[in-house]
């Protein structure tokens, strides 16, 4: 098995590839060890940073996203926890909105007053 994959660590977005033979995986076209861990996470476990939005008491909305990348896999649940919450103003951005969500904290993108 051959993935392409593109590293999203620094704006260079070498193009890495991953070979599969036998459960032992060859990997080439990265630049820096930072680019093989990407990729090895990439196959393994893929994590993204959820941004998304809350709703603000009294109407609108405020935009959120989780502090740290969390699994791919627990995405769906992420943003179950996020629709679920509804703010009320005044909110800075970076300040918790909720706390321990599959790893990561959800947090205000926007201040609001
Ligand atoms: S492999 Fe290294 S240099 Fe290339 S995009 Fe990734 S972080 Fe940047």
């Amino acid at each position: 098995m051959i993935r392409e994959l593109t590293c999203v660590e620094c704006p260079m977005g070498c193009k890495i590839t991953v070979k599969e033979e036998n459960g032992v995986k060859e990997f080439s076209g990265y630049s820096c060890p930072r680019g093989k861990m990407y990729a090895e996470n990439e196959i393994v476990d893929p994590k993204r940073v959820v941004t998304s939005t809350v709703k603000l008491v009294g109407g609108g909305v405020l935009p959120v996203k989780t502090d740290a990348p969390v699994s791919k896999k627990e995405m769906f649940k992420v943003m179950e926890v996020i629709n679920s919450i509804t703010v009320s103003a005044p909110v800075k951005t970076g300040d918790v909105i909720k706390e321990n969500v599959y790893g990561a904290n959800i947090i205000s993108a926007k201040t609001v007053k």
